[in-house]
């Protein structure tokens, strides 16, 4: 094939790709608040959630965080973004994976929802990131019918960012963007330890 014929070809794929992506672009009319859901088990859930709240407070929206496992270390988006005007609530107890006390971590994760409540009812937020809600599910620190019921009635421009590991299938059902984050290989699995500003 010569050059000549080889562009023209090109020319004609580009435009037929434009046209395709102008058509869905037009077909994209609706506009409200989102349910997205980061899950899987690969590294990127929390980061991207907490991304999408930077974005979103650089357009000048009110985004609000629920942390529902605090790590034993501070936390360098927690750090930042409540500079600028981001509400935290952070689980009280610090539930981790060698959680003993099953009363004790209960009554935390619920008082982490009433806030969490609290945020999906207010029509002044417009993001509300709900970070490792998903085990408090599994373990049935919260039910998932009230997870529902409250993020069913929240105002209806308001965004939800929800992150963490095996995700309800009611709330992945019901989000409007999931995503999974896979694997395919970690640090940590080659005993490099968490490093600061890239792993908390
Ligand atoms: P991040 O906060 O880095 O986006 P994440 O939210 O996807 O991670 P979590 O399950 O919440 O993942 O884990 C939090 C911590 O565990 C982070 O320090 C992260 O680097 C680390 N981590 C995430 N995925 C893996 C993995 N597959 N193997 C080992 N450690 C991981
Ligand atoms: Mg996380």
């Amino acid at each position: 094939m010569t050059d000549n014929k080889q562009q023209q070809k090109h020319q004609q794929r580009q435009q037929q790709l434009k046209q395709e992506v102008d058509q869905a672009i037009a077909n994209a009319t609706i506009d409200k608040g989102l349910v997205v859901v980061i899950t899987g088990n690969g590294k990127g859930k929390s980061t991207s959630g907490f991304g999408t709240v930077a974005r979103a407070v650089g357009h000048d929206l009110r985004a609000s965080v629920v942390q529902f496992i605090k790590g034993s270390w501070s936390c360098g988006e927690r750090n930042l973004l409540s500079q600028h005007g981001v509400d935290f609530y952070v689980m009280a107890t610090g539930f981790t994976w060698e959680t003993q006390n099953k009363a004790q971590d209960t009554e935390a994760a619920q008082d982490a929802w009433q806030a969490a409540k609290t945020m999906l009812a207010d029509p002044s937020i417009d993001v509300v990131l709900l970070d490792e809600i998903t085990y408090m599910i599994s373990y049935h620190y919260i039910d998932i019918d009230e997870v529902m019921t409250a993020i069913e009635q929240r105002p209806s421009h308001q965004h939800v960012l929800i992150t963490g590991r095996n995700c309800h299938r009611r709330l992945i059902d019901y989000a409007d963007t999931v995503s999974q984050v896979q694997s395919v290989k970690h640090a940590f699995d080659n005993g490099i330890k968490a490093q600061q500003g890239i792993d908390w």
